[in-house]
């Protein structure tokens, strides 16, 4: 049994068009089959990354390629990978100008030193053949001169259970769009990217609640206690409702129970089984 399921951060009715709304519903459902594809011959840990790498490299979603400006008009990114079985943990924060962080996060991984942020993850990406690319897209230039804040976040992240039971979560975002210089994103900690033997989730939303509530950590290890995957995002959600938190979270059991929740509406998301594909509405 092998279980994939992919998000692309947030959709909001008010702000965007039906449009954007169809083009990313198509978006997930291609690379959600890709993925799964891809799933059939690799692991989890690979199929992560695979399927982050191809929406970072979509336009449509604030990562990579389409990531949202700072307050100083920069763009830094933040990407995260987690492997359930070795319990590790690689990312990179606030990264400049390479195409795909979410594979600068995978060449740390068989490091001793794992989460790289600013300077030195950008020279860790340059030493290690990552080379310079602007990621800023001509519409992300024009809100940010706008001033315009976030039209709908869009972080992405996939967690994968693979052909051997082993899962795998990975994030990646350009944050929310004018944070101050320096602001760390949830996207590469353990409250926004959490997998282990039991579980795996990936979460999107406002960082700062999703660390004030540790989402995923919370998820996997209500799960790894014995709480089904539902009552597990429940508690955590309510937990998080507590704060006026907001956030949204994708996850898979070590059962193939596949789950998601946001606490607005709405997250956009895509699941696929090799028979049944379920997409966002
Ligand atoms: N969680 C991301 C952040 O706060 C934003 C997002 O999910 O869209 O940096």
């Amino acid at each position: 049994m092998i279980k994939l399921i992919i998000h692309g951060g947030f959709f909001s009715e008010s702000s965007q068009s039906q449009e954007t709304k169809l083009a990313k519903q198509q978006s997930l459902s291609i690379i959600a089959k890709q993925s799964y594809e891809y799933l059939k011959t690799h692991t989890a840990l690979q199929t992560i990354v695979y399927a982050v790498e191809l929406l970072e490299n979509d336009e449509l979603f604030n990562a990579g390629i389409g990531s949202q400006i700072q307050s100083d008009g920069k763009i830094r990114m933040s990407a995260s990978i987690m492997d359930g079985v070795s319990a590790k943990f690689s990312g990179v924060i606030n990264i400049e100008d390479v195409k795909n962080p979410i594979k600068v996060a995978e060449k740390l991984f068989t490091h001793d030193d794992r989460v790289l942020g600013g300077e030195g993850a950008i020279s860790f990406a340059r030493a290690n053949g990552f080379e310079k690319f602007n990621t800023e897209l001509p519409q992300r230039r024009l809100e940010y001169e706008a001033k315009l804040k976030s039209k709908g976040m869009g972080t992405v992240g996939c967690v994968a259970l693979d052909a051997q039971g082993h899962i795998a979560a990975a994030t990646s975002t350009g944050g929310k769009g004018f944070e101050m210089v320096g602001r760390i994103s949830d996207s590469a900690t353990a409250a926004g990217n959490y997998a282990n033997e039991y579980c795996g989730v990936s979460c999107t939303g406002v960082g700062e609640d999703i660390v004030s509530s540790a989402v995923a950590t919370k998820i996997v290890t209500r799960v790894t206690d014995g709480m089904s995957i539902k009552q597990a995002f429940d508690k955590t959600f309510t937990e998080l409702k507590n704060i006026d938190g907001f956030a949204g979270a994708i996850a898979i059991d070590k059962d193939g129970n596949i789950y998601h929740q946001d606490s607005h509406p709405m997250m956009v998301y895509a699941s696929y089984d090799g028979t049944n594909l379920e997409v966002f509405n």
